[in-house]
């Protein structure tokens, strides 16, 4: 199998799938008994919390709360703002080029008469913190902004644009959804000056169902789950002990590798680059600046479905755009400024740690055995 869609998932590793074993075996106790059994599976929370934090360089672990995943983290942001900040002010700023999970959370605080001020990419594909920035004003409660784009790997200017914010509107909170730079490209929280950070478990090879929410200290986000109180009253429901356990040890293998594994990410993408610069019809829409995990290829006259179930048969697993766009035209391509022609031709090729030069050499070959056969056919 030669798997290239990181970006939508990442098979777990062999410590967090143990680590999901052993909380499911042994460590099985609910975390709020007062029993052995269960202060051992409190201890298996703590230490995977303290991993998140040390991931993130927040020195604080108890800022770290977990969730089902980034989506909840995110959603939990975006209404919990809106309930606590929203009532005084109106305005939320993000991009236009954000996940769903929140660009689609927004879209519900705009049909409750919010106001939403998307900023998209300028005409050469890019979005400047000055762009953001120059947005923000005294009725702005909240400002959310990724880290790196899901479709094209864009490296979007959050630690500039957040830190001008801050300097300016102190009490704006500013949220980051960094489920893709998570453990990628390096980053740690007062760098970013977020004031929340929505993470996941499952694209950096620990399981799905879990993901986590950073929020500093005295941001007040209402919460989402109300309940029996876990989480310090902010995410109630008996915590996941070994999905919590198996996100844990992922972190603690993986932040170890953050700059190896980024090397490795960045020769993976020279290389791709250079085979589809000898070959037709192949454009890397992904420039140098952008995260070489996540690269987006528009292979001319091929729709990017029907390409995908080609790779699919020789078992080459690709994503047409991004897997939650499922088949539908990219507004977030189209936002990048991938000419119209590319939008329904563009898969998007995610590395991980065990991808090689070879299984791109194995890719590439099939793509263009697919332009031949494909376009024939035509
Ligand atoms: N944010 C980004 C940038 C993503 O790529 C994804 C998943 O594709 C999510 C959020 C949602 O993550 P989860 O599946 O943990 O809800």
């Amino acid at each position: 199998m030669y798997y290239f869609d990181n970006a939508a998932t990442t098979k777990p590793c062999e410590q967090a799938v143990q680590a999901v074993v052993n909380g499911l075996t042994k460590d099985f106790g609910n975390p709020s008994s007062l029993y052995k059994l269960g202060l051992d599976a409190e201890n298996i929370v703590e230490a995977a919390r303290k991993e998140i934090a040390n991931a993130i360089g927040c020195d604080n672990s108890q800022s770290i709360y977990f969730t089902s995943c980034a989506t909840e983290s995110s959603n939990t942001v975006v209404f919990g703002c809106a309930k606590n900040y929203g009532r005084r002010k109106n305005k939320v700023v993000t991009t236009g080029v954000e996940h769903p999970s929140v660009e689609n959370s927004f879209s519900e605080l705009e049909k409750q008469g919010f106001e939403i001020v998307r900023v998209f990419p300028d005409d050469s594909g890019n979005i400047s913190a000055e762009q953001i920035f120059s947005e923000v004003d005294e009725n702005t409660f909240l400002v959310s902004c990724m880290l790196v784009n899901n479709e094209t790997g864009y490296i979007l200017p959050v630690a500039d644009a957040f830190k001008k914010i801050k300097k300016k509107y102190p009490e704006c909170i500013t949220h980051c959804d960094a489920v893709q730079g998570f453990l990628k490209i390096d980053f740690k929280v007062k760098q970013l000056y977020a004031d929340c950070i929505s993470l996941s478990g499952h694209k950096i090879y620990a399981p799905k169902g879990i993901g986590a929410l950073y929020i500093k200290k005295g941001v007040r986000i209402a919460p989402y789950l109300i309940g029996g109180g876990q989480e310090k009253g902010f995410r109630s429901g008996t915590e996941s002990v070994p999905l919590i356990s198996g996100f844990g040890e992922a972190v603690k293998f993986f932040s170890l590798t953050t700059q190896k594994r980024l090397e490795h990410a960045k020769s993976l993408k020279d290389y791709l680059k250079t085979k589809i610069a000898e070959c037709k019809g192949l454009e890397l829409n992904s420039d140098d600046d952008c995260s070489p995990y996540i690269n987006s290829v528009s292979v001319n006259r091929i729709k990017s479905e029907v390409l995908l179930h080609y790779l699919e048969k020789r078992e080459i697993y690709v994503s047409s755009g991004s897997a939650c766009a499922k088949g539908k035209k990219s507004s977030v391509l189209k936002a990048f400024k991938i000419p119209e022609r590319n939008l329904d031709s563009t898969i998007r090729i995610s590395f991980s740690h065990e991808t090689t030069k070879e299984d791109i050499d194995v890719l590439i070959e099939n793509i263009i055995k697919a332009q031949d056969e494909l376009c024939k056919l035509k």
